[in-house]
């Protein structure tokens, strides 16, 4: 047999076995790559996907099995050892070796540093109190699962998708909840105005008590358990559960202390390679150059993390590797499926068809005369159309043309 190509063999080591590190693994095998594989993460559980663990797992309507990822004979039958329960602790790029927890130094050839997000957690008095929660875990969800059964009064501190879908899911169960968001406005990091107002209408419509321009100032708590919430604007609300769903840091300690270079993000190129070229990091722990030239960013989506594994399997078998995705995501509230695609910043016009009375409609984000982003509400061929016609290269879309391509269309 021909020896395989140096590119191809070696050892990968990937810090991380979540979405996007599991990913590389599935994606080095079907790019051929033959050489070592070992996947590295600090959870005890098997790879699993996170999304529904504000939805379908939190209401109980998915099971623990039906989150992992893989069954237990993926993992031999691709020759990816999975070293479960061990967090890598340091990285000596020197040596090219990764130390573990449990003192182990494996040797890399190419390490992929997938090591995602924390959740934010509360600052304020009485942040440390018992059932003060953050959801980005399975631990996180199972335990908060656990709460919501006995709960009341759920106040959840952040109106971005984490807690307005955990909002969603505790509402479904009948628990009271409030929601403190200190914007103005719901979601405001990734969708538009009126994507935002038409959400505020559907949660107060399903008895969410929904204060815009409100933080949290103090958790009220007996004997270092949370009773109530006392808001910014001095209301206090009733609270057997506090759940901050305010926004996610980078795990990037492990990159800062080898020395690469960080900026909200572990800073890679076009080909998801940070400054040291055996050292690959993808999905929400990496900023990346943005289209168009207008510098670094970081996403926190599954398609993201997907796309971004196919790149960095390409570069660690020496194929062309660069990324361009358009970005999408999905959010599930009540009965409402959100998907955006593109990416709406700095738009100048919107056009918006179909019916908020019907909870179907899609809003076409325009800049410079240019389609640049699309959040539709229960409109799923609208998005799927949008993913094909923003993907890069596709021929601009103009204002004249948003109808031809997408309103005469039914779903
Ligand atoms: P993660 O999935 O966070 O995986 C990183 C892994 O690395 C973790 O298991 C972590 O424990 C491990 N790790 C960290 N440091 C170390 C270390 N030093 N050593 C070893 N292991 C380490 N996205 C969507 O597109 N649509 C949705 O509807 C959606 N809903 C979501 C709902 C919830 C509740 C959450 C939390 C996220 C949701 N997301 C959604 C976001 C999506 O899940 C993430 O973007 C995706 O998981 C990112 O993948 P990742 O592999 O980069 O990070
Ligand atoms: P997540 O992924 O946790 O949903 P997002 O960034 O999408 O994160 O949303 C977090 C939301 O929390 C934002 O809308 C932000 O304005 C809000 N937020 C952040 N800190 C506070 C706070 N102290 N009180 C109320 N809202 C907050």
């Amino acid at each position: 047999m021909p020896p395989a190509p140096a590119a191809v063999a070696g050892r990968t080591i990937i810090i991380g076995a979540g979405q996007a590190g599991l990913q590389v693994a599935v994606e080095l095998r079907q790019a051929g790559y033959a050489g070592a594989v070992t996947l590295v993460g600090e959870e005890a559980a098997q790879p699993y996907h996170r999304p529904p663990l504000s939805k379908a797992y939190l209401t109980g309507e998915k099971s623990l099995d039906a989150l992992q990822m893989r069954g237990q004979a993926f993992y031999s039958e691709q020759a990816i050892t999975f070293m479960p329960g061990l967090a890598a602790t340091g990285i000596d790029r020197a040596a090219r070796h990764v130390v573990l927890a449990d003192g182990t130094a494996l040797t890399y050839d190419h390490l992929v540093l997938a090591t995602g997000a924390a959740a934010r957690p509360l600052s304020c008095p009485g942040h440390d109190f018992v059932g003060v929660m953050t959801l980005r875990s399975l631990d996180d969800a199972t335990a908060l699962k656990a709460r919501l059964a006995t709960a009341r009064h759920l106040v959840v501190v952040g109106g971005g998708f984490i807690g307005l879908e955990a909002a969603a899911s505790a509402r479904k169960l009948g628990v009271a909840v409030s929601v403190l968001e200190m914007q103005d406005r719901l979601m405001a990091r990734a969708v538009g105005p009126d994507v935002s107002q038409h959400f505020a209408t559907v949660h107060r419509s399903h008895g969410v008590d929904l204060r815009l321009g409100q933080g949290i100032a103090e958790v009220v708590g007996e004997a270092g358990k949370a009773m109530a919430v006392r808001t910014t604007a001095g209301d206090t609300l009733p609270a057997d559960i506090v759940l901050a769903g305010i926004g996610v840091t980078p795990n990037t300690a492990l990159a800062l202390s080898a020395g690469l270079p960080v900026s909200n993000g572990i800073v890679v190129d076009e080909a998801q390679r940070t400054s040291d070229p055996r050292i690959h990091a993808l999905g929400d722990v990496c900023a990346f150059p943005a289209p168009h030239g207008a510098g670094l960013i970081r996403l926190e989506s599954v398609q993201n993390a997907v796309d971004q594994a196919k790149v960095v399997a390409a570069s660690i078998t020496g194929q062309p590797a660069c990324y361009r995705s358009v970005p999408w995501f999905w959010s599930d509230q009540y009965d409402l499926k959100l998907q955006m695609v593109g990416l709406s910043q700095g738009h100048d016009a919107v056009i918006e068809r179909g019916s908020r009375d019907e909870n179907r409609f899609s809003v076409f984000y325009m800049k410079a005369g240019r389609l640049i982003a699309i959040d539709s509400i229960n409109r799923p061929a609208d998005h799927m159309r949008g993913r094909k016609l923003l993907a890069p290269g596709a021929a601009p879309v103009g204002a004249d043309e948003i109808d031809t391509h997408f309103a005469a269309r039914r779903d």
